[in-house]
């Protein structure tokens, strides 16, 4: 590990991603640094969505891409 601040690498596919311009996410799970490049982050967001759904019957769209300025 090279550290505790998340980095522009994506955890997942390893490829780099800016997150200004790109999207995507950072963040800690726990006390562990995470990066999900905007492809990743997406896909995640799909399978979780899938997965929720089966538990939960309500579908909302979280419209989590407003650019900030
Ligand atoms: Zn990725």
């Amino acid at each position: 590990m090279s550290g505790l601040v998340p980095d522009n690498t994506c955890n997942i596919c390893s490829c780099e991603f800016d997150i200004e311009s790109e999207g995507g996410v950072q963040g800690f799970i726990g006390i562990l640094p995470f990066s999900l490049c905007p492809m990743c982050y997406s896909g995640l967001m799909d399978m979780y969505q899938k997965l929720s759904g089966d538990l939960n019957d309500s579908e909302e769209v979280l419209d989590d891409d407003t650019p900030e300025s």
